[in-house]
C-alpha cells in the first residue's frame, strides 16, 4: 500500500523497511506540494532508502485567526506527486487518528521560539513541535528533513531532537525559488499578479544582505538597514519583521559573528510569507 491513514499501517510498513535492512527517512509536510517539499524527498531518497512521508494539515498550529479552513488541501494531487518523485510511503491521517484521544500533554518550546514567527502566531511552535513530536514517535526515521525556508521552525526542530533524545538526525535543505526568485510556498497561489510583483523586494533584499555580509559588513544595523530601504520602497507590502539573528539562539545581534541569518516577515494584500537568507561565517 502506498498511502496508508492509519498509525498501525504507517508503522508495519516502516517495520517491513527496517526487517529488509533499509534505512528511512521522513518528510513531514502539510501537502499543497510544491517543488520545494519535492526538493526534500529527492534529499531524503540520498539518506536513507524508504522515504515516508506524512502528509497532515495540523490544526495545533494554527491560531484562531489563521488560515485552517482556507490552507489548500489536494490529497490526491499530492500523492501522485510524492510518489512520482521516489517516496515510498504516504501517510495522510485524519485529524482524529492523531489527536483522537484526550491529550495531556504538548511540547512547549522556549528561548528559540520567544520572538519573529513565535511572537506573530502565539502557540505556533508548541503546536509543530508537539505534531512533529508524534510524527517522529510513530515513524521513527533514522533521518527526518525539514526545509530552510521555515529556519526558526527548522531550528527549533533541531534543538527539540536533541534536547528530547531522539534518535534520528534532522537535516535542513536550502529553499527552493521560482525564477523570479520568490521562494515556494502555498501561499503563494493567493497572490494577485501585482501582489507577487511587489512581493518580489523580500528575495532581492535578502539577497542584498547576503551580498553585503559577503562584502565585510558585519554591524547588524547596517545589514538591516540594506534591506528596510528595499522593503520601504515598495508600496504594497507591509513588514512584519525584520532581523538578523543569530540562528543558535533566534536573538537578535549587534555584529555578526558565527552563525546567523537575516530574517523577514511580510504582508501583501491578506497573504503573509516570510523567508531568510543564511549569513554564514
Ligand atoms: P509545510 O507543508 O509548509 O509545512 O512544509 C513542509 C516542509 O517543506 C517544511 O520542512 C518546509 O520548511 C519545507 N518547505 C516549504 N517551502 C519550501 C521551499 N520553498 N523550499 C524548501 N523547502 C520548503
Amino acid at each position: 500500500m502506498k498511502v496508508v491513514t492509519t498509525i498501525a499501517e504507517v508503522r508495519a510498513a516502516v517495520a517491513e523497511a527496517r526487517a529488509r535492512g533499509d534505512a528511512v527517512s521522513f518528510v513531514p509536510t502539510m501537502g499543497a506540494l510544491h517543488d520545494g517539499h519535492l526538493s526534500l524527498v529527492d534529499a531524503a531518497r540520498r539518506l536513507g532508502r524508504y522515504v515516508v512521508m506524512s502528509v497532515f494539515v495540523n490544526p495545533l498550529q494554527f491560531g484562531p485567526n489563521e488560515d485552517l479552513a482556507k490552507y489548500p488541501r489536494d490529497l490526491e494531487g499530492d500523492v501522485e506527486r510524492a510518489l512520482s518523485r521516489g517516496t515510498s510511503i504516504v501517510f495522510a491521517p485524519s485529524v482524529d487518528e492523531i489527536y483522537g484521544r484526550d491529550r495531556a500533554t504538548e511540547i512547549r518550546p522556549l528561548q528559540i521560539a520567544e520572538e519573529w514567527e513565535g511572537a506573530s502566531r502565539t502557540g505556533h511552535f508548541a503546536g509543530v513541535l508537539t505534531v512533529v513530536a508524534k510524527l517522529f514517535n510513530i515513524v521513527q526515521p533514522d533521518f527526518a528533513v525539514f526545509g530552510q525556508k521555515d529556519l526558526q521552525q527548522a531550528c527549533l526542530i533541531q534543538a527539540m531532537a536533541r534536547d528530547l533524545d531522539f534518535s534520528l538526525k534532522v537535516v535542513v535543505e536550502p529553499t527552493v525559488r521560482d525564477s523570479d526568485g520568490l521562494a515556494l510556498s502555498s501561499r503563494n497561489q493567493f497572490l494577485s499578479a501585482r501582489e507577487r510583483k511587489s512581493a518580489l523586494a523580500l528575495p532581492r533584499a535578502l539577497t542584498k544582505v547576503r551580498a553585503a555580509h559577503r562584502a565585510g559588513v558585519r554591524k547588524v544595523a547596517e545589514l538591516e538597514h540594506v534591506a528596510e530601504e528595499i522593503l520601504s520602497a515598495e508600496q504594497g507590502i507591509e513588514l512584519d519583521y525584520l532581523a538578523v539573528v543569530d540562528t543558535r539562539t533566534f536573538k537578535r545581534v549587534r555584529t555578526v559573528a558565527g552563525n546567523a541569518a537575516v530574517i523577514a516577515a511580510i504582508r501583501v494584500g491578506t497573504t503573509r510569507l516570510i523567508d531568510n537568507e543564511l549569513l554564514e561565517p
